[in-house]
């Protein structure tokens, strides 16, 4: 131990970037690596030296032990922080660089190791007289992966019927997952809430908690938004369960940041469920509400300095929401492009951002699809809330799809904003997706006024687009054009100077151009006045304002003749890796069929066919990384397929 000169840095995207700046401020050179996918990525660029640790496949880079200690010590690294995911909670990472000479910026080794397994710390917790999740007896009820993480291989069960299936593909997806099958089965708390706190330990034999975080809105047990203070605590309660937070801790000697994951029953009861031996996703929250830099007092523990801290204490509320690309439209599928808009709101000391991702950044299949986290600050919820709401409404993404609507409808959500949301929230309040027909209208609308003033003015005409409208609004331009799911043609002629008039088959509208720059337009529509700027790349316009933004495709004019095809091919609806292929060339097959099982980030997922016919040919291996749209599997008719009728008839 002793002051660090330089830190590896065994992570990317956004908490590479965060302990990069850590380190900054301590006046520790960061080291950062980077697999072959990330060779462009701002964390390759912006540390003082970057290792190349591909050419394994992306994913597996960051968890090549082997590489990155090598990395470490070519680059002269002292320490090494492994961030949250790939090797944080790895024990025998934390060993091999103990072994290399290197500080593992963590908790000992045999606290990843006890807390690795769920089962090992239910035990160790109920040990240590802190209330732990009944054993499963009774439905419904909840399989766990013992050594499972990240919401994975978790199943709810609410009848005997269903048991025997999902232990079956529980186990499945642990032993994928994590090379380990075993399982867990506790009783399911229903209606809880996620309360977890934050604990930091020294060598010096200090440990302390700095509050709690109530992570309750979750998506597939994943979180997505987490503030400080919880709404459900109130003082006596939170003593009560920092207390127990701080036995657990004292029950593994705990060293470094930490944290204690509990569930909160609605009749106030808590229970147990984890420890994550690692920084968390969340800690920004946490730091907002201090005012303390964790991943500096990890480091400063892992050089064996003494926490010094004053007393903690709160002050205000902080809220954090993180930006995914995905697509809630398509039941949250991961979404994968070229980030062509990436233009977070500045300039607020109360509002903090966390991003790994730039403009022409490539987000692929590899990796967790978080793009960014806001957190907003403020003296009350209300405050911190509506801070937040206001920055995800400026913040303008384009070229992936993201969870920035759906995230807005949660923080504005009645339910939540009451403070009364719990775990199960997301399945009762299910989000019905994106902003009314109206707003695409609008949106269609000013695309179309913007084509015109900039393509067409300057005679770069669209094929499909007639020259000469302008002299004469009654030749009917138009324009199709796709907004999020919608389709929508458009006719529009020039009224007068910068009226317009702008039809669809269902609404009209008159907007007035009120000025226009480089990129913008200010127009009046309805009599409400905004500006919209634009951004091009491709066949794609993209268009923000201020409470707004949307992704318009210009489409071809006359959509192509409809034949129907005599095949169909099953293709995949998203970026992913094939796990299983379940038919064969010449088998017979009815509409609902699993083809595929494909893994596509965190989830197992069916690719069925729907139709009857043959497999003509299987387009795919197992193991192969798909993209999204690419072909699987040809099924032939069930008129066509000669064999199969034969079959049949047998
Ligand atoms: P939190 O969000 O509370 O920090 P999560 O359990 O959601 O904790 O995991 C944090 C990150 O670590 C996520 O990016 C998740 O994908 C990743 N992760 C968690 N467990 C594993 C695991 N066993 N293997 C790989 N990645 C994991
Ligand atoms: P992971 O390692 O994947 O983070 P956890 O055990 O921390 O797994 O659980 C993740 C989430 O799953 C919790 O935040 C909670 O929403 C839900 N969960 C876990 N255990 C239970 C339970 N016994 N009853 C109800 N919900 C649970
Ligand atoms: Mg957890």
């Amino acid at each position: 131990m002793g002051a660090f000169r330089r830190i590896l840095i065994a992570n990317r995207g956004e908490i590479a970037l965060r302990v990069m700046r850590a380190c900054r401020q301590m006046g520790i050179s960061p080291v950062a690596v980077y697999s072959e996918a990330d060779r462009l990525s701002p964390h390759a660029r912006l540390a003082d030296e970057a290792v190349a640790i591909g050419p394994a496949a992306p994913r597996e880079s960051y968890l090549h032990a082997g590489r990155i200690i090598e990395a470490a010590r070519r680059t002269g690294a002292e320490a090494v922080h492994p961030g949250y995911g790939f090797l944080a909670e790895n024990a025998e990472f934390a060993e091999a660089c103990e072994r290399a000479g290197l500080v593992f910026i963590g908790p000992r080794p045999e606290v990843i190791r006890r807390m690795g397994r769920k089962d090992q710390g239910r035990a160790l917790a109920a040990a240590a007289g802190v209330p732990v999740v009944p054993e499963g007896v009774g439905f419904p009820l909840l399989i766990k992966a013992s050594a499972g993480g990240g919401g994975r291989g978790m199943r709810i069960v609410g009848r005997e019927a269903e048991l025997a299936e999902a232990l079956e593909s529980a186990r499945r997806e642990a032993e994928a997952a994590f090379g380990d099958g075993s399982l867990l089965l506790e009783r399911y708390i229903e209606g809880a809430r996620h309360v977890e706190f934050q604990i930091l330990g020294d060598y010096h034999g200090n440990l302390v908690h700095l509050f709690e975080r109530d992570c309750s809105i979750q998506r597939r047990h994943q979180k997505i938004i987490e503030e400080s203070p919880s709404p459900a605590l109130d003082e006596e309660l939170r003593v009560r369960m920092a207390e127990a937070a701080l036995s657990v801790g004292r029950a593994l000697g705990y060293t470094s940041a930490g944290t204690v994951e509990f569930l909160l029953a609605p009749g106030g009861e808590f229970y147990f469920i984890e420890v994550n031996t690692r920084i968390q996703v969340e800690h920004p929250v946490t730091e907002m509400i201090t005012g303390l830099d964790l991943v500096r007092l990890q480091i400063e523990v892992a050089e064996g300095r003494p926490l010094r801290l004053p007393t903690p204490r709160p002050e205000g509320h902080a809220i954090e929401a993180r930006l995914y690309a995905e697509d809630p439209a398509s039941g949250f599928l991961p979404s994968t492009g070229r980030i062509a808009v990436w233009s977070p709101p500045t300039g607020d000391a109360d509002l903090r951002i966390e991003s790994g991702v730039e403009e022409g950044l490539e987000v692929g299949i590899h990796y967790d699809p978080l793009l960014a986290k806001l957190i907003a600050r403020g003296p009350d919820r209300e405050t911190a809330l509506r801070r937040l709401c206001g920055a995800l409404r400026r913040l303008a993404v384009h070229g992936v799809s993201t969870n920035r609507e759906f995230l807005l409808w949660v923080l504005e959500h009645p339910e939540f904003r009451a403070g009364r949301a719990h775990t199960g929230f997301l399945d009762q309040h299910p989000y019905e997706g994106g902003a009314g027909p109206g707003e695409d209208f609008l949106f269609a609308a000013i695309a179309a006024l913007w084509l015109d003033r900039t393509q067409y003015a300057h005679r770069r005409l669209l094929p499909d687009v007639p020259s000469g409208f302008r002299n004469n609004p009654f030749r009917d331009p138009s324009l199709r054009l796709r907004v999020g799911s919608a389709v929508i043609t458009l006719h529009w002629g020039r009224l007068s100077g910068d009226l317009y008039r702008v039809c669809a088959a269902d609404r009209q509208a008159e907007v007035q151009v009120v000025s226009e720059g480089a990129s913008r337009l200010t127009v009046a529509f309805d009599g409400l006045q905004r500006t919209f700027e634009f951004r091009e790349s491709g066949q794609e316009l993209f268009v923000h304002c201020p409470t707004a933004s949307r992704a318009i495709h210009r489409l071809p004019r006359y959509p192509e003749p409809q034949t129907a095809p005599s095949h169909e091919t099953a293709n995949s609806p998203m970026p992913g890796q094939v796990l299983r292929i379940l038919v064969r060339e010449g088998q017979a097959v009815r509409a609902g069929d699993c083809l595929i099982v494909l893994e596509a980030m965190k989830m197992e997922q069916s690719i069925r066919t729907t139709i009857d016919g043959v497999v003509g040919a299987v387009l795919v291996e197992a193991g192969q990384v798909v993209a999204p749209g690419q072909k699987l599997v040809q099924i032939h008719r069930e008129e066509d397929g000669a064999g199969y009728r034969a079959k049949e008839a047998e």
